[in-house]
């Protein structure tokens, strides 16, 4: 997000907290009455570094309170989870096509406050991103503004039909939440602890320390699951040792239980 700011060329404040921590709803009522000049509150809902699900409904009602808009990156999480945009004071929130949704990558979609979008007339830093621009286009007929991404469109009504018949938002939760408890269940018991407490776990991507063996090779590991029909993320995003499995997709519970059987191999391979 910091990136995205600066390349824009926004003014902008940082409120950091450590990996495997949330913000805190009141230390950002705290920023925004101390620097009255901030207008807007950009916030990532799931992070997918660190799995960790942020309380967006808190800080949603201290920015609206403070009068301010609110931009949720609800990437990971849209489609995954049920969110009342409404209720909670978002403005714009961001997601794709491609991860909760489970269809292809190639598009994002924004829900947004009409008349906020309205006001963003002109405003836009960019040429292809201005999202005022592309409403107006897809208003009058129905098009993006550049050439179509017609194949993702399709694939993404096709995801959207299998969201369906799945039982929509919260049976997908419900899945991607059983298949979570279920893996860090599997994994406590070969002494894999996560990384993100209970209280703040996301159901969508899970964290794990590495677990406390002297000659314990994430790369090791990771070729012999991909070796046997599983890929994890690869490479590890926080400064402690850990490793990241997600969750997002065609994913059951037999697959969960391969996967942690494939590491319980690996661990034992090892450790002979
Ligand atoms: C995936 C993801 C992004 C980036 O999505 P791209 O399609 O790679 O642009 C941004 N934020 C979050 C929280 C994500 O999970």
């Amino acid at each position: 997000m910091t990136d995205i700011a600066g390349h824009a060329g926004l003014k902008f404040a940082v409120y950091r907290e450590h990996y495997d921590q949330i913000p805190r709803a009141k230390r950002v009522k705290e920023i925004l009455e101390q620097d009255p000049e901030i207008t807007h509150v950009a916030m990532v809902h799931s992070e997918t570094t660190s799995g960790i699900l942020n309380d967006i409904e808190a800080v949603g009602k201290v920015v609206k309170a403070a009068g301010k808009v609110f931009i949720v990156d609800a990437m990971s999480s849209f489609g995954g989870m049920e969110i009342p945009v409404k209720d909670w004071g978002i403005d714009f929130i961001i997601s794709s096509a491609n991860k909760c949704i489970q269809g292809v990558p190639g598009f994002s979609f924004i829900i947004a406050r009409k008349d906020l979008l309205k006001v963003s007339e002109g405003k836009a830093r960019s040429l292809s991103l201005d999202l005022y621009d592309q409403w107006k286009t897809m208003e009058a007929d129905g098009k993006w503004r550049f050439t179509s991404p017609t194949h993702v469109v399709l694939a993404f009504a096709k995801a959207m039909e299998e969201l369906e018949e799945e039982g929509g938002i919260p049976a997908r939760h419900q899945r991607y939440a059983d298949n979570n408890r279920l893996l860090i269940e599997k994994m406590k018991e070969m002494g894999i602890r996560p990384y993100i407490d209970a209280e703040h776990q996301g159901p969508i991507i899970t964290t794990f320390f590495y677990p406390e063996h002297a000659d314990f090779s994430f790369q090791e590991m990771y070729d012999y699951i991909k070796e046997r029909g599983y890929a994890i993320y690869p490479g590890k995003v926080t400064e402690a040792d850990t490793f990241r499995i997600g969750n997002i997709g065609e994913i059951y519970r037999e697959d969960i239980e391969k996967l942690c059987s494939l590491m319980k191999d690996f661990l034992e391979e090892r450790n002979r």
